[in-house]
């Protein structure tokens, strides 16, 4: 078992449970591991130490097959081992995100599909490389002519 850092592993950012649907193996390349590490190092350990919870990861790294087989940007930074997507049990998105943007270094932060009134709902991805672009989006379906669109907001919108 591969540590990342003092309460993140490996396993936690290759296990996907569409990889394994699809027969894809998600390992990971030693550069993108390094790049995990430090994400965990500059933005997700501050974080669960803050809010003295585990940090859920439900997608880290994503092998190129993986990445295609869901779609995934081309560029995604999943691809690169810079980003993952959490929640928090039990704390708002919202409140998480906001913690963040004020008080860690980071490349981006988007709060992805919060519905305001809804503490559960959407998740956080966060991503971490230097120099950091410190960009915070808020990303909503938008119906778009008839078609639900994901748009992104700057900033964090409630
Ligand atoms: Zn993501």
């Amino acid at each position: 078992m591969t540590r990342l850092s003092e309460h993140f592993h490996l396993s936690e950012f290759t296990r996907s449970q569409e990889a394994a649907r699809r027969g894809i193996d998600n390992s990971a390349p030693a550069w993108a591991v390094r790049n995990m590490a430090l994400l965990c190092q500059h933005v997700l350990e501050p974080t669960r130490a803050h809010f003295g919870q585990p940090i859920v990861l439900s997608s880290g790294w994503r092998a190129p097959a993986l990445n295609s087989a869901i779609k995934g940007s081309k560029d995604s930074q999943h691809c690169k081992g810079e980003a993952a997507d959490f929640e928090i049990h039990g704390i708002s998105n919202l409140e998480v995100a906001r913690w963040m943007q004020r008080n860690l270094a980071f490349d981006q932060l988007i709060l992805e599909f919060h519905v305001p009134g809804d503490p559960n709902s959407g998740w956080i991805h966060a991503s971490y490389r230097e120099p950091c672009r410190k960009e915070a989006l808020t990303a909503v379906k938008k119906r778009v002519f008839g078609r639900l669109k994901t748009v992104y907001l700057p900033g964090l919108v409630a």
